[in-house]
Order: structure tokens, then sequence, then C-alpha cells
């Protein structure tokens, strides 16, 4: 089974859902962006703003396609978020709002999310569950200010939680968070590592079939793999590393990864991605039941560099201006400044939107990194603890993924410490084994 991300359009199944998603956001957003700036008080965190859309509209809304309802939530909080990552709010609302809007990634793994990314490539929409959403609400204040304290945090950057409510009642809560992977580079190797060796294998059979496959821990240890970060960033990164994890393990989080993409330049990019194709990576890499899933490129129009600067500096003064913006306004073409450096702040996104790998004397490595850690929405007390108990039954009980989260964050610690060391550390390494 070959499954491709496809081009969210009039014809696709959630063209209606994704096109009420993202009106409500272009709406919410320049609502909430238009305003004078203040500082946040701690009704933010819990304030929740809504708005019904129709096809008639009203002075609040302008009219829509569609008949849907369309919660905001926290939005100063989340409008806060976006200035602490260095997101531009109209570069934000021009990304993500448009006619060619979003390609949908495969359909759920295990955990029944879907996922979009916006046509630029540089935002993901995930849908999540009730449950995650509410504990997102909760930590909401812990993660801004860990987010806050910590300019170059790798945890998932979320940028706004939003909910839509179809005419028949479902009822739909998705993030909008960064794609750690670049739109400009191919990826040519991606791993989701827990810090688990049981059933963390990709079966390398399969990567004929499927050469972009998310692999796991088993894969990068049999490849012998390890983060090459010379000395002075290897500390800042396992430095940082170890104070998002304690932020974890304090609020109970369990399952994350880190996820990391490798853009090898001695490969470089097989052809010019940016100009009409934007690579596409399978979600839901991390569990068993999606192992069928296959990267694919979308194509994608380009606009002339001139008419995205127009369409972004009208779409400023509108924000400004406190106009509504009608849908036309930011469709169909992307800016292509988006896709040069703006945004995603701190020093692990730094070297052409990733990390380039160092050896110890000092000089650059022939590999980038992407990397951060995802999936981070996940409280212990949801399921976790029954999947513990059952696999707790059958096997060696330090070596499951499903660990109450202070195990789950110091085994991950140790793993991603073991593996961030120079190609000289490594053969070191193997020789003590060796000789003990
Ligand atoms: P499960 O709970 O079964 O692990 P999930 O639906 O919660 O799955 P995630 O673990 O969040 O999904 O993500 C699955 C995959 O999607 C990742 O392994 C990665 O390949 C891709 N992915 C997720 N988040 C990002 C991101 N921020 N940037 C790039 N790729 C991502
Ligand atoms: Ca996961
Ligand atoms: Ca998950």
């Amino acid at each position: 089974r070959v499954l491709v991300g496809t081009k969210v359009d009039e014809n696709h199944a959630n063209w209606t859902t994704a096109y009420n998603m993202l009106t409500g956001i272009r709406v919410s957003v320049s609502r909430t962006n238009a305003k004078l700036d203040r500082p946040l008080t701690d009704a933010d965190f819990d304030a929740k703003q809504k708005s019904t859309f129709d096809i008639a509209g009203n002075e609040l809304v302008p009219s829509a396609k569609y008949d849907f309802k369309f919660k905001d939530y926290a939005p100063w909080v989340f409008r806060h978020l976006r200035a602490l990552f260095r997101l531009d709010p109209a570069d934000y609302l021009m990304s993500l709002t448009g006619k060619y809007i979003l390609s949908e990634l495969g359909s759920p793994g295990k955990s029944g999310s879907f996922f979009y990314f916006s046509r630029d490539y540089k935002y993901i929409i995930k849908t999540i569950h009730h449950a995650e959403h509410k504990f997102l609400r909760k930590i909401l204040k812990d993660y801004y200010n860990h987010v806050t304290d910590n300019p170059n945090t790798l945890l998932s950057q979320f940028y706004g939680l939003h909910r839509v409510k179809m005419p028949y009642g479902k009822k739909i809560h998705f993030v909008v968070m960064n794609n750690l992977f670049p739109p400009h580079r191919d990826i040519h190797t991606t791993f989701d590592l827990k810090g688990s060796t049981v059933g963390r294998n990709y079966q390398e059979e399969n990567l004929e079939k499927n050469p972009r496959a998310t692999l796991k821990d088993l894969n990068w240890l049999r490849r012998q793999r390890h983060l090459e970060l010379g000395l002075q960033k290897k500390q800042l990164f396992l430095q940082q590393l170890q104070r998002d994890v304690r932020l974890l393990q304090k609020l109970k989080i369990m399952d994350y990864s880190l996820l990391i993409g490798i853009h090898d330049l001695r490969k470089g990019n097989e052809e010019n991605l940016r100009d009409k194709t934007l690579q596409v990576f399978n979600p839901g890499g991390a569990g068993p039941s999606e192992e069928g899933f296959d990267p694919s490129s979308v194509l994608m129009r380009t606009p002339s560099k001139l008419e995205s600067a127009r369409k972004a500096r009208e779409l400023r003064q509108m924000i400004k201006a406190e106009r509504p913006i009608p849908m036309e306004q930011t469709s169909d073409r992307m800016p292509d400044e988006l896709a040069e450096g703006q945004g995603r702040g701190g020093v692990f996104y730094n070297d052409d939107g990733g990390l380039r790998a160092t050896h110890d004397d000092d000089e650059p490595g022939e590999e980038v990194y992407y990397l951060g850690v995802i999936d981070c929405l996940t409280h212990y007390g949801m399921i976790k603890k029954i999947e513990h108990f059952w696999k707790g039954l059958s096997n060696d009980r330090s070596q499951i993924s499903a660990l109450p989260p202070d195990e789950y964050g110091e085994r991950f610690i140790k793993f991603m410490s073991g593996i961030t060391m120079s190609a000289d550390e490594a053969e070191r390494d193997a020789r003590d084994r060796e000789a003990a």
C-alpha cells in the first residue's frame, strides 16, 4: 500500500474541513493580531473565542462558503508564542491560508491524527484527540514559561490551538506547529527515536519500495549512526534537551520522540524542490501500523517575487487597518521570501534551518540535521498505564516504550547522550567495549 501526500482541493474528501480550518484561522488570527499588543494576563490562558460562520456573514465574521463554528483557544497566548518564535503575522497567514492550501499526509497511524502541510511547507496542522487538546490547555502556561525561558527549546513549537465544529456536530481539534524539515532541502534519511528498542524497528527490506520511510531506534543502532555536533554544540544540545525533558517529566508527559531528518550535502538535492515540488514526509512513522506510508512530492505553483512581496504588503496593511481579509487575498500564491530563513529562532535551526554536523576539530561535517522533540502531548494518565500493564507482562520492563514519565525521560536522555558523539569517540567507544 503506497499512500501519497495529496493536495487538498475542492475535490478532496476533506476539502470542507480544511477550508473551515483555514478560514477560521484567517479570521481569528487576523482579528487578534489587529489589536494593539499588550502583556498577557492569567485569564488569557483560559480564554476561548467563538465564531459562527455562514454564507451570509455579518460585521464581525465575513461570509464563508460553508456553515461551521470555530473556536480559537488562548488567542493572545499564541499570538505571543508566535512572536517569541519570530513569526511575522502576515507571513503566517499567507502561508496557511490560500487556495492550494494544504497537502494531506496519508491517513491516521495508530493515533488517528491527520497531518496537513501548508503549501510553503513551513507549518504542519495536526488534528489531535480531545484529551490531547484538553491537556495542552492545561499545560499551556508551563509551556509558555518554558519557551520564554528557553529560546532554544527543541520542543515542538505550537502556534495555534483551534477547533472546528461542523454543522452535523462533529468536532475537530487541531494544532498548528513548525515543520522541522525544510522546504528547500531533500531529507535523505529520517529517524524517529525514543530511546527504546522494543518494537522500534523499521523493516529495512521495505526501504527499496519506500526509500524515505521513517527509521527507528534499532535502525539507528544497527547503522552505528551518531550525531556529530563538535564539542560546543554537543554541550548546548544536550543541555537544552535535558531542560526540555525536565519539563516533560514534570508535566508527566511521555511517548515523545526526537525526530531527526538528515540532509547529506554530498548527495545534495535531487531536484530544485523550491521551484516546483515540495517534499512530503511520512507521518505516523513511529507506530507499527503505518509502515506502508510513502513520502511523495506534491506539485505547487511558485509565484514571482514581485507579486509575493506585493501580496504580503497588502496583507500587512489589512491587518493593521483591522479590515477582514477576503479569501482571495490570501489565495493561491506563496511569497518567495517565506521560504528563506524567516521564523524559527534558536541555535539549532541556524544552519540553513537546521544544525550542521561538526567534527571534533571544528571542521564542518557533510550533513545537516533537522531535529526536534515531537509528539509531546501524551499525558501518562491517558492510555499508557494500560499499555504498560499489558506490555509489562511479556517484555523486559525497562525496554518497553510506555514507561512512567520520569523513567521515560531518563531513558530518552541517556540514549540521546549516548548517540551524540564524534566519529573518533564512537571508535574509541567501540574499542573499549571490545576490550572489556
Ligand atoms: P503516534 O502517536 O502513533 O506516534 P502521531 O499521530 O501522534 O503518532 P507523531 O508521532 O506526532 O504522530 O508524528 C508522526 C510522524 O510525523 C513523525 O515520525 C514524523 O515523521 C512526522 N512529523 C510529526 N511532527 C513533525 C514535525 N513537527 N516536523 C516534521 N515531521 C513531523
Ligand atoms: Ca509518535
Ligand atoms: Ca501521539
